[in-house]
């Protein structure tokens, strides 16, 4: 049985969505333009009025906000409201180098909080649960936002932070955790880390995981789903938007649903800006309707993905995005060849080995390299020098199927990749060290 949260919106008709994404977008525009200095010059530069924004049919016509904006706007240039109105900060993690940001009022973080209860409903949460929440607390938006979110369900609520995995494996047992958050690289760390103590995906009471902020693949999920005895659902978000429950899985596990009564999604071509229609890949572009503190018109995430309204069967009507294959600029090109890290991670997993993985990229003598440091299974570490020899080959034979450019494979001792108690470091770009 689907479980809602807030299930008058969720299940709302496509019409009501409209109307009321219409309605909230021409007030959020008319806030934007009278309070922003810095984005009311972009609309009057493109000669756009709020006048002009009439619903939804007319977003199309407001200029576009990039992370390059926010830098230029830093601290305070996009704030939307008094600061004395605002209770909080977060700030992303700069996985990409660009600090960001961004304020929340009091109102934000309640519609915040109700967005990741929503998101811990879907997976079949209540309050008989006990929530463990080991994502990072502070700035970054993860621990805080999964928090107030397993509040509002009215789970036991667990908050761990990241790191210290001996002391999240001892709570987890001790006080029979149900539900896990953390980055899927974290809980691939932990239940690698309880395989380690001879426990399996019995072994404890967890019944699902919340995982997200990071690209990660379906092989992936299937890893962590036996390692930990749990379903394992996806969970969207970015700084800028709020944080983490912008979207979420429900049983189906086929994408993520999209709260679109506080976030309007559009998919554009990275290159030309053009909206594409439903269906088409692009870049993910969010207009926030309901910030008050501050409120992104048509923001450009850089992440790519593909947005459906088919039919679900938990019964929610929101739009659905696929899980991200990777930003806009986490793609490497190599070569002259476009790669996700995402790409090499299927390979890996469906060769049996585990996501611990190292991308080196360099240029030597001109020519892009690309070497891809993996971990042996523990198992196999005793093998030969052939073996290991053979295996790196065979594995750099099924990497050049999915990439179409060579990558040389060598196989390390287990446990020497470092793990990820947050976001994972996946990519080490040497090239840039020249530049
Ligand atoms: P940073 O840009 O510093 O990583 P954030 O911590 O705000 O800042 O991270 C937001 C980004 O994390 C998103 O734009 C997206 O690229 C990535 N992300 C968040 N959730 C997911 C997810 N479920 N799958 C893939 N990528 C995700
Ligand atoms: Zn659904």
């Amino acid at each position: 049985m689907a479980n809602y949260y807030q299930k008058e919106i969720e299940t709302a008709s496509l019409e009501t969505i409209k109307a009321l994404q219409s309605e909230r977008l021409v007030k959020q525009v008319k806030h934007v333009y009278e309070n922003v200095e810095y984005y009311r010059n972009l609309m009057d530069e493109q000669g756009v009025k709020p006048d002009d924004i009439k619903g939804i049919e007319d977003l199309h016509k407001l200029p576009f906000l990039s992370k390059s904006d926010l830098r230029d706007a830093y601290p305070y240039g996009l704030l939307a409201v008094p600061l004395k109105d605002c209770v909080r900060i977060h700030s992303t993690s700069g996985t990409t180098g660009t600090r960001v940001v961004a304020f929340y009022t009091q109102n934000d973080i309640e519609l915040w909080e109700d967005c990741c209860a929503r998101a811990i409903v879907a997976v079949g949460g209540t309050k008989d649960d006990i929530c463990q929440v080991a994502y990072g607390y502070g700035l970054f938006t993860g621990g805080f936002g999964l928090n107030g979110g397993s509040h509002k369900v009215g789970c036991l609520t667990l908050p761990m932070s990241s790191g210290n995995t001996d002391r999240q494996i001892q709570f987890m047992q001790d006080l029979n955790a149900t539900i896990l958050c953390c980055t899927p690289s974290y809980a691939a760390y932990i239940g690698e880390s309880l395989h380690e103590l001879g426990l399996t995906g019995d072994d404890n009471s967890l019944k699902y995981g919340i995982f997200g902020a990071e690209p990660w693949t379906e092989a992936m999920r299937k890893d962590i789903e036996k390692t930990l005895g749990i379903k394992a659902y996806d969970i969207y978000g970015l700084t800028e938007t709020s944080g983490p429950g912008v979207a979420y899985e429900c049983c189906e596990q086929t994408g993520m649903h999209i709260n679109e009564d506080h976030f309007i999604a559009e998919i554009i071509d990275p290159d030309t800006g053009e909206v594409l229609p439903e269906g088409s890949k692009g870049e993910l572009v969010f207009t926030s309707i309901t910030k008050e503190a501050f409120p992104l018109l048509r923001y450009r995430t850089r992440d790519i993905c593909v947005l459906s309204r088919e039919k679900c069967s938990c019964g929610r009507t929101l739009i659905k995005m696929t899980k991200p294959m990777g930003r806009s600029d986490d793609m490497l090109i190599i070569r002259g060849v476009n790669v996700f890290p995402s790409q090499i991670e299927t390979v890996l997993l469906a060769e049996g080995y585990t996501p611990n993985y190292q991308i080196e990229i360099d240029r030597i003598n001109n020519t892009d390299t690309l070497d891809v440091n993996v971990e042996l299974p523990p198992e196999q570490f005793s093998d030969t020098v052939k073996d290991i020899m053979e295996k790196e080959k065979a594995l750099a034979a099924e990497m050049q199927k999915m990439l179409g450019i060579s990558a040389k494979v060598h196989l390390v001792p287990p446990k020497t990749i470092q793990r990820s108690e947050g976001k994972a470091v996946r990519v080490v770009d040497k090239r840039k060290l020249h530049d």
